[in-house]
Formats: structure tokens, C-alpha cells, sequence
């Protein structure tokens, strides 16, 4: 059996790599979210276990210093991490998992996974940045300031060079169709089709 894929998706908050996740999450089998912990508190309606592992910093720096995360990273002053069961779960048992992680984590799972894919989300432009994480009004104006600072870091050339793919978040319905096609098509490469082809012929 092949091993799954992990696709990482990183870009700024607001650029809609969650609708994009939630959007080939559905339309796919065999490819699951890789719920990460975090530090930070559920935004209203997020779900722990769903959206997030919640968890206090104790518990966060515990697993840290037990090695139970494949990647980590501090970001807008709050801990994420990718779990080290989960992933390594999904890689055994043939099934593709979608991290959505900044570029600290993707960084680190590249030197590791060289197997896996990197796409980035960005919207069109600063200003529509701006203007959907006012509309998401989740974060207070200081974080917004903090993200758009932070999302201009992220868009250097040096960062989205690392990266295989870059989806431009225009038009919701094309972007989804731009994630859906890399999947598809990574899924078909040659290279992660021997083994099922030797085994059937
Ligand atoms: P938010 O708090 O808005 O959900 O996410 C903030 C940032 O943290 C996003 O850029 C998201 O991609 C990133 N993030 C979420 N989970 C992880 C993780 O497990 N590891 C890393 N390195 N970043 C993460």
C-alpha cells in the first residue's frame, strides 16, 4: 500500500485556507485534517477536537519536550503543533492528511517529509487581506494590525519560493478548484503509483 500524502496549505489568517480545507475535505475521500493543538483559546464556534486541540501551555511545553509533535511553532504569541500520532497514523495507513500550518511549521516538515506537497493560499492583495479579517471580526484591531505586518514577512519571495504551489484566493470557486486539481494530480504521480500498479499486474 502506498503511503499517505501529507498536503500542507500555510498562508496569512484571512486568506481562506479553512473554507479551502472545509471545500476539498468534502468533495474527497481518503484525505483528513490534521487537527493541531494550540495554546490559543476556540474562537466562538470552534470545536475542541474538531477545529483544534485546546490546550494550556504546561500540557503544550509536556508534549514538547516528549517529542510527541511533528513540527511547532510560536505564532501570533500563541503555540501550535502538529501531533506526531495523528500524522504518522495517516502516513502507515495510506490516508492523505491536509495540514493547515504556517511557514515555520512547513519549514520543518519539509527537512523531514520530503514526500510531501506545500501549497500557498494568499488573497488577491493587502487590502482584501485587511478587509476580510475586519469581516471576520474574531480578532481584536491589534491582531489585525499584527497579521497584516506578519502576512507581508510571509509573501517575500524567499518564503513562497519553498513552496510547490501558490493559490491565489480570488474567486473562492477556482481557488477550490485549484487545491482539488493538485491533489488529484499529486495522487496520480508515477512514483506514488508503482506500488498499487506492481501489485495489480
Ligand atoms: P488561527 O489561530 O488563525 O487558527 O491560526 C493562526 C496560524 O497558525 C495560521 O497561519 C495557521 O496556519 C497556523 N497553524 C495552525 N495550526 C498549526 C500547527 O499545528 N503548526 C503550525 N506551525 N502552525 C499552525
Amino acid at each position: 500500500m502506498r503511503q499517505g500524502i501529507p498536503f500542507i496549505v500555510s498562508g496569512p489568517s484571512g486568506g481562506g485556507k479553512t473554507t479551502l480545507a472545509k471545500g476539498v475535505l468534502d468533495k474527497l475521500d481518503n484525505l483528513r485534517f490534521s487537527v493541531s493543538c494550540t495554546t490559543r483559546k476556540p474562537r466562538d464556534g470552534e470545536v475542541d477536537g474538531q477545529d483544534y486541540i485546546f490546550i494550556s501551555e504546561a500540557d503544550f511545553g509536556k508534549m514538547v519536550s516528549q517529542g510527541r509533535f511533528i513540527e511547532h511553532a510560536l505564532v501570533h504569541g500563541n503555540y501550535y503543533g502538529t501531533p506526531m500520532d495523528e500524522f504518522e497514523n495517516a502516513r502507515v495507513s495510506g490516508v492523505d492528511l491536509l495540514l493547515d500550518i504556517d511557514v515555520q511549521g512547513a519549514s520543518q516538515i519539509r527537512k523531514n517529509y520530503p514526500e510531501a506537497v506545500f501549497c500557498f493560499v494568499l488573497p488577491p492583495d493587502l487590502k482584501v487581506l485587511e478587509q476580510r479579517l475586519i469581516e471576520r471580526n474574531s480578532d481584536r484591531d491589534i491582531d489585525i494590525g499584527k497579521r497584516l505586518i506578519r502576512a507581508k514577512e510571509e509573501t517575500k519571495p524567499s518564503i513562497l519560493e519553498e513552496y510547490d504551489y501558490i493559490i491565489i484566493n480570488d474567486e473562492l470557486d477556482e481557488a477550490l478548484e485549484s487545491l482539488f486539481s493538485i491533489i488529484v494530480s499529486t495522487r496520480c504521480e508515477s512514483k506514488r503509483m508503482l506500488e498499487k500498479v506492481k501489485s495489480n499486474f
